[in-house]
């Protein structure tokens, strides 16, 4: 079974004013126009490039993640009981 992590947002438009910065915490990059930001329900990093979120989360959360996807296993067999 391919257990997949779908991150439950909509995209809303914001400006760097709105957001208090214009540097992704995980890279240090500038974000540039358009570029799809999220942060981290793990931690206080702050605001990360959604794809620098991905590596955050699976270089330092690790184990949050399989928690999750033991929590989300254990919930489908209740499920079917
Ligand atoms: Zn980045
Ligand atoms: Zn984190």
């Amino acid at each position: 079974m391919t257990i997949v992590l779908w991150r439950e947002c909509w995209l809303k438009p914001l400006s760097n004013y709105d957001i208090q910065t214009d540097i992704c915490k995980y890279c240090n990059q500038s974000f540039e126009d358009r570029d799809i930001i999220t942060s981290c329900e793990f931690c206080e990093i702050g605001i990360m490039h959604s794809q620098c979120a991905d590596d955050h989360i699976f270089k330092n959360h690790t184990m949050e993640v399989q928690r999750k996807i033991e929590l989300h296993k254990d919930r489908r067999l209740h499920d079917f009981q």
